[in-house]
């Protein structure tokens, strides 16, 4: 199958960064979210992003215009019909992921695949509650989307050996580079690295150290580019809290229970760059720890 218009599904951080690079890479793409302002946010987004790499010259003013020019804004879902593969970026919630499933399967033509960018969720699952479980898949891309040059490719139990060497050419294509993970709770990436996210909202809470002193040692001590604790910030707390959940039901171990801290967070609302709190707080003209 060739793939020449790709729908997105979630027009967040993620599904923003992956319309972006998708219309760089020369595929028709047409935004969807629930949400009108999310749609027109994610494409003032993209914009600014092909702003930002003109200026620094890694593209030319004519290749963002051309990929500007790729991109059409969705007000349906019903809209996503003519695409042959959609890649569904919305909130990481399965009822969520679930609905949106059902309701854009209606509209689809039957050789169109399905991919999900979840971060944790069983594609296997996923994949069930749609029409086509050997068409689905998981595509997971990293944050930002436009600089990481990783996407985890998870098969579900009934994913073709057709739709997985399609995705992989797909997500070649882009310029990145796969890696298969089998399809367990938050697959490679997370299962690592979201625990030690926790971990380190853990260390905060027991009051071993302060959001500073946490990310400095890290950022130090460990070469990581950023801290635990800003990075939680911008993945968003609210993604953090769902993966933490996802691996303590999916593989039943105390180990992986949520910090209460991080909830304590996420239901006051305070979810890290996306609503200018989290950690940090971003209001100002350089973030300030909020412990
Ligand atoms: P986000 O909060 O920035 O964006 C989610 C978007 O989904 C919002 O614009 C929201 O309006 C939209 N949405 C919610 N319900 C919808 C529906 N029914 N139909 C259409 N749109 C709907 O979140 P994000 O960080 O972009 O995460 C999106 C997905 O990508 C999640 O599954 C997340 O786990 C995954 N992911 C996130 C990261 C990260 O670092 N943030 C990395 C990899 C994967």
């Amino acid at each position: 199958m060739n793939i020449k218009t790709v729908g997105i599904i979630g027009a967040g951080q993620m599904g923003a960064g992956i319309a972006q690079v998708c219309a760089q890479s020369g595929y028709d793409v047409i935004l969807f979210d629930a949400s009108a302002d999310a749609v027109k946010a994610g494409m003032a987004r993209i914009e600014k992003g092909l702003n930002r790499l003109v200026e620094k010259e890694t593209i030319t003013a004519a290749a963002a215009l051309d990929a500007l020019k790729k991109l059409l804004p969705a007000a349906s879902i019903s809209e996503l019909a003519p695409c042959d593969l959609v890649i569904e970026a919305a909130t990481e919630k399965e009822e969520v992921k679930n609905a949106i499933f059902r309701s854009v399967c209606e509209h689809l033509k039957p050789e169109a695949l399905l991919a999900s960018n979840t971060s944790s969720i069983s594609i296997t699952r996923l994949a069930a509650a749609s029409d086509r479980p050997g068409k689905f898949i998981g595509l997971h891309f990293m944050n930002p989307v436009p600089v990481m040059k990783l996407v985890e490719i998870i098969r579900g139990i009934a994913t073709d050996a057709d739709t997985y060497e399609i995705a992989v050419d797909f997500a070649k294509s882009l310029g990145k580079t796969t890696a298969n993970s089998e399809d367990f709770p938050a697959f490679i990436v997370n299962r690592v690295l979201i625990p030690m996210i926790n971990e380190s909202i853990y260390t905060l809470y027991e009051g071993v150290g302060t959001v500073e002193a946490i990310d400095t040692a890290l950022k130090l001590g460990a070469n990581h580019p950023m801290g635990p604790l800003e990075l939680a910030d911008f993945i968003g707390l609210d993604t953090v809290l769902a993966v933490m959940n996802v691996l303590y039901d999916g593989l039943a171990d105390s180990k992986y229970r949520p910090c209460p801290l991080l909830t304590k967070y996420v239901e006051a609302g305070w979810l890290g760059r996306k609503t200018g709190r989290g950690f940090y707080d971003y209001r100002g003209e350089k973030p300030v720890p909020t412990r």
